[in-house]
Formats: structure tokens, C-alpha cells, sequence
């Protein structure tokens, strides 16, 4: 078991397996709502006002699952 990696993965192979994640900006779906979190270590996303929230990240086409640039670059090898 390769820690930290370890604590990060959860059920993510149920639903990220083979999905195309995209890079882009972080956009709010809803207009109250105004951030996600990383599917892996609920880093946070957010518009910028938040001090420490990402901007900028990979997420499901749909724009429902979001991944910061660290943990996609842990992860994509292993979810393809
Ligand atoms: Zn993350």
C-alpha cells in the first residue's frame, strides 16, 4: 500500500474508471452553488474568493465530479 495515495482512494474506481476527465476552470452549475470538492482529497473548489480554493481543475464532462491537478496526475495512470 503506497501512502498517501492509500487514504485518498475510496469507491472512486466504481465511477472514475474510464471516464475522460477535462481540464478547464471550475464553474458554478447551479447559482447557489459555489464550490465542489476533489473526488480524492477534498481539496476545495471554488471562484477565487475563498483563500486556498482551487480555480482550476479536471472534471467529468457533465461537470458533476471534479479532480484537482495533483491527484489526477497520482490517478489517471490507475483510472485510465
Ligand atoms: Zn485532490
Amino acid at each position: 500500500m503506497n501512502e498517501p495515495i492509500g487514504w485518498r482512494l475510496t469507491n472512486q474506481k466504481k465511477y472514475l474508471t474510464g471516464v475522460s476527465l477535462t481540464r478547464r476552470q471550475w464553474y458554478s452549475p447551479r447559482p447557489d452553488w459555489d464550490h465542489d470538492h476533489c473526488e480524492f482529497c477534498w481539496a476545495r473548489f471554488g471562484l477565487g474568493k475563498e483563500p486556498g480554493s482551487l480555480t482550476e481543475g479536471y472534471c467529468t464532462e457533465d461537470g458533476y465530479y471534479w479532480v484537482c491537478v495533483p491527484c489526477f496526475n497520482d490517478f489517471y495512470t490507475r483510472f485510465q
